[in-house]
């Protein structure tokens, strides 16, 4: 010490006096020197740390840092304010804030580094303390206003919504628990929840009440029952309540949702008293509708019937003009008479056929239905049909085995084969073909009337059984017929158990089945 110069010593008692460890070391990173503060900040006497490598303040995981730190200083780098960990010599972790500089001779070579680490342990604390303190304000703010948002949420919810103690007392009120009921806040805390139950109800609420909370489940209350609650002026109004218990220290605590239907109510019984008056009207437009067409249809019986007599009267006298027993008539006279005869069967014709649909219709068509020999109906029809299908050279053939026995009205079945047979020589070219088949189905017979006519495009096989329904024009161009026979068909078919369709191919012909019950022999 004694050779040191002053300006040495005066620099010794400036690094001694330094709040921050100031160390020197060599190159290789053992420690030259140290002062009192490096004493204070590691533990380490200045005898213990001298000659010491510098990795004795690492703490674990910190040496590879060291020997980064080294390789810079060595290339003339620096490193300034780098915070780090280092271990005091009590084990315990402290963090330094650190600077390190390459110590140059008089001639510039690197001879060394200097070290001043500064302790900022205690300033991390403190800021470790100030974040969390933050952290814990930031939170309570959060929270602070999560609940002021639930209280609002609560507040303003559309249903009024309560807290009932194991004692049936209220302990939490809405805002709208308060105009729903009309008490106040203060006058609803602390309130038998019971009185809110109008009178009638009321004595059977705190077993209800007790029930729930014995069960403990969440639950509409009532359900399928028309709820009432009672207001503070006594009126009661329709609600919907939802309940769900809620375990505390003193018991279940219920919460109740409860939403006035009021409203909802009155809608629902406005669409209930308009679909009843809209049922009563429809039911007495179904009746008059009913009236009429049974008017209609006795109408249609009795005019029928009223026309038919005057008609029967042209057509005798015309037969008898056509014998010419009282005098020959010229040619004139006798295409007019022939006119007169075609028309006024054709007129027959039709008031017969409305004349039969009025009387089914009005259901005063009664059929005597019977064990038959099909084979026998079937043969007096073709007889009936024959001279009309010769005389438009219409062949009409018969299935080899027709000998079935239905249950069937004998007069019904051979105007529904005459209409078939008709119908099926009226659309089929002279030269062609009229066949009558039968097979037995099941418990049925099918009969089937097929030709070789015209035919049907598929898409009117099902309205031709429509009322005055026609498709269109006989082979000759020329529209025979009503549009009424297979409507009649229709009916008497059904009405004699059975069913009838058609299937056809324009051009190449029509087949119409219809089905009677089937007589085992
Ligand atoms: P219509 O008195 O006109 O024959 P129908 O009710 O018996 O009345 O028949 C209705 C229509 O169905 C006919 O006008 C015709 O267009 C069609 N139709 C019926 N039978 C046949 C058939 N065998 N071939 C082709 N078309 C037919």
């Amino acid at each position: 010490m004694n050779d040191r110069t002053s300006a040495e010593r005066w620099l010794a008692a400036i690094v001694e006096s330094s709040d921050d460890a100031i160390l020197g070391m060599t190159l290789t990173g053992i420690i030259t020197s140290w002062n009192a503060a490096a004493t204070r900040i590691f533990g380490y006497e200045s005898q213990e740390a001298i000659g010491q490598s510098v990795s004795l303040l690492a703490w674990p995981g910190e040496e590879e840092r060291i020997n980064l730190f080294l390789g810079i200083l060595c290339h003339g780098g620096r490193v300034d304010h780098s915070e780090v960990s280092r271990k005091h010599k009590n084990g315990k972790k402290i963090l330094v804030s650190l600077s390190l500089s390459p110590i140059v001779d008089s001639s510039g070579i690197i001879i060394g580094i200097s070290k001043i680490a500064r302790d900022i342990t205690a300033l991390e604390d403190s800021k470790l303390r100030l974040n969390l303190l933050t952290q814990q304000q930031a939170n309570a703010r959060a929270e602070i206003l999560a609940e002021r948002r639930y209280r609002e949420l609560i507040e303003n919810a559309p249903d009024a919504i309560l807290q009932v103690n194991p004692a049936g007392a209220i302990v939490i009120a809405n805002c709208t628990a308060e105009t729903m009921f009309g008490y106040t806040r203060d006058e609803l805390m602390g309130l038998g929840v019971d009185l809110l139950v109008p009178k009638a109800n009321r004595a059977a609420h705190p077993s209800h009440r007790q029930a729930f909370a014995k069960a403990g489940v969440t639950r509409p209350m009532g359900l399928e029952l028309d709820l009432f609650a009672q207001r503070k002026d006594g009126s009661k109004f329709p609600v919907e309540i939802s309940l769900s218990p809620m375990k505390m220290e003193n018991g279940v605590h219920v919460t109740a949702v409860i939403r006035d239907v009021t409203d909802r109510k009155l809608t629902e019984q406005r669409v209930r008293s308009l679909q009843e008056s809209y049922m009563t009207e429809l039911e007495a437009r179904h009746k008059e509708a009913e009236r009429l067409n049974q008017l209609k249809s006795e109408f249609m019986a009795s005019i029928s019937h009223e026309l038919r007599t005057p008609l029967h009267t042209i057509i005798g006298f015309a037969e008898l003009l056509a014998e010419q027993s009282d005098g020959e008539l010229n040619f004139k006279q006798q295409r007019f008479l022939h006119h007169i005869q075609v028309d006024s069967e054709h007129l027959l014709g039709l008031i017969n056929d409305v004349l039969d649909l009025s009387r089914i219709e009005a259901g005063g068509l009664h059929l005597h239905t019977e064990p038959l020999r099909l084979i026998k109906i079937i043969g007096e029809s073709i007889n009936a049909i024959r001279p009309y299908a010769e005389s438009k050279s219409v062949a009409i053939t018969m299935g080899d085995d027709l000998d079935f026995a239905v249950i069937a009205d004998p007069m019904r079945l051979r105007q529904i084969l005459y209409n078939l047979l008709s119908n099926g020589a009226k659309f089929t070219q002279p030269g062609g073909e009229v066949n009558v088949s039968a097979v037995v189905e099941e418990d049925k017979v099918r009969i089937t009337v097929s030709d070789t006519g015209l035919g049907i495009a598929p898409e009117e096989c099902t309205r031709i059984f429509d009322k005055f329904y026609q498709v269109g024009f006989t082979p000759v161009g020329v529209r025979e017929g009503t549009g009424l026979g297979l409507a009649i068909c229709k009916q008497l078919v059904e009405m004699q158990k059975g069913t009838i369709w058609a299937e056809s191919v324009l051009g190449k012909g029509s087949k119409f089945h219809f089905t009677l019950p089937h007589n085992q022999l």
